[in-house]
């Protein structure tokens, strides 16, 4: 109760949300998948505070590297190892995703003179002033953006292309089963490559800097493109002069499974690629990897970022890149998430109320419908209940999606199997109880 007051005193209401409403957590201690809280009580951490965690909440390997950080010598170690499981060139370290993207942005303008960018309906790239406009959710930006005199996006030359609606009903371009295909043999892809590229004409034409692309997105929803999109979207934007950016904050280091980044999973390679989250495992850091040509463009001015790079970030990174392999955490990635996905595939035929399982490795979305019929979102108070029931049974998980209908299952990668299977067991039974 003392700290709810604090919060309610001390912190702006803008951005310290509570998650849960009926009993607030206030989380105490972590070590690898799990968080206590202060009373003591035990949580299986599904959500990695947004896919940050990446190899574990306190990893033991990571704390030792840390402490040998604080000598400058590890400084140049990450972006070497950086580039090395990258094929492109040339790194920027920042201190957050936000960070990245602003920079990205930035880049792709002064390289192709260009100003305009397009993403996605349901991105979400960041919080920063830029990034914002780059977001598609409103809820991220309209209190802001209305104080500001600015609208729906913060940057007038930023324009939402058509893919990435999670809703089922009203979006107009849906998911994998949302366009009654098999998923990963989507059929749809011609028809969102035309709406592309009536943005394209419509909207900026042949002013293209960049397009930005989560290659499963996070914030809405675990969302995932259809078959050969972003190889033909590439195409698209390349043949109007712009470059193709890959915002892999939630996506990279070995998170979807089959692959260490997101965009490799699509088959093209991007210009540019965005990271965060994971690769500080819950320490600030971010970086920009790009190719020299387009590097050297954005080597007239200064560019100047004071902890940016630092050395305990860089060694913290470094050991999760060591850890990322030592560990084997993209194979368990890929081992824990089709499992999961297979038994999440057996509870949406169960449950009328489960519209959609979708993701890959450990990104996966549990898209709620109030019935499959009308695939209207779960409305958020019943959202919430069951979201609090698996929190009261020992687990937590995340929400999103344009309507916040999506649950949210992202965690540190080294959860087993076990883990995996005492979740679902606890989803069943918070399904089961709201259905009563
Ligand atoms: N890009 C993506 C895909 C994200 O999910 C986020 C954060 N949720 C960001 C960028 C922004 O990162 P940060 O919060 O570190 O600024």
């Amino acid at each position: 109760e003392r700290m709810m007051e604090i919060r309610k005193r001390n912190c702006s209401p803008m951005t310290m949300k509570v998650t849960y409403y009926k009993k607030p957590v206030f989380i105490h201690q972590g070590y690898m998948q799990w968080l206590w809280d202060v009373d003591g009580t035990r949580y299986l951490d599904l959500f990695a505070g947004v896919a940050t965690v990446s190899v574990g909440h306190c990893h033991p390997y990571g704390r030792r590297k840390a402490a040998a950080g604080q000598t400058v010598a590890h400084h140049q170690h990450l972006p070497s190892l950086l580039l090395s499981r990258s094929s492109q060139g040339v790194i920027y370290l920042t201190n957050s995703g936000s960070e990245a993207n602003d920079l990205a942005m930035l880049m792709a303008r002064l390289y192709t003179g260009n100003f305009d960018i397009i993403t996605f309906r349901g991105s979400y790239h960041g919080g920063s002033p830029q990034t914002m406009g780059l977001t598609s959710n409103a809820a991220y930006k309209y209190p802001v953006a209305n104080g500001l005199g600015c609208t729906n996006t913060m940057c007038p030359d930023v324009f939402r292309g058509p893919w990435g609606g999670s809703h089922c009903r009203d979006s107009p371009v849906q998911t994998i089963r949302d366009c009654g295909c098999a998923p990963g043999h989507c059929m749809a892809n011609d028809r969102y490559i035309e709406q592309l590229k009536e943005t394209l004409v419509t909207s900026v034409p042949n002013r293209i800097a960049a397009f930005f692309g989560e290659p499963i997105q996070g914030v809405g929803g675990a969302v995932q493109y259809p078959k050969n999109f972003l190889q033909d979207a590439y195409k698209l934007i390349r043949e109007r002069g712009g470059i193709c950016i890959a915002d892999e904050v939630q996506t990279g280091f070995g998170r979807t499974g089959n692959h260490f980044w997101g965009f490799e999973g699509h088959d093209v390679l991007p210009d540019m690629v965005t990271m965060a989250k994971g690769i500080g495992n819950g320490f600030p850091m971010g970086a920009v990897v790009t190719t020299p040509e387009i590097a050297a463009s954005f080597s007239k001015g200064v560019h100047f970022n004071t902890f940016g790079g630092n050395p305990v970030a860089c060694a913290v990174a470094s050991s999760v890149l060591d850890t990322i392999r030592e560990d084997g955490t993209q194979r368990n990635s890929l081992e824990v998430g089709t499992h999961l996905m297979t038994e999440l595939a057996k509870l949406r035929d169960k449950y009328e109320i489960i519209g959609d399982v979708r993701g890959k490795g450990l990104q996966i979305g549990v898209e709620m419908v109030k019935d499959k019929a009308s695939r209207e979102p779960l409305p958020a108070d019943a959202m919430n209940e069951i979201f609090e029931d698996v929190k009261d049974m020992g687990v937590l998980i995340g929400k999103g999606g344009l309507y916040g209908q999506t649950f949210r299952i992202k965690p540190p990668m080294c959860i087993t199997r076990d883990d995996a299977d005492f979740f679902l067991a606890v989803f069943d039974k918070s399904l089961h109880n709201y259905m009563e």
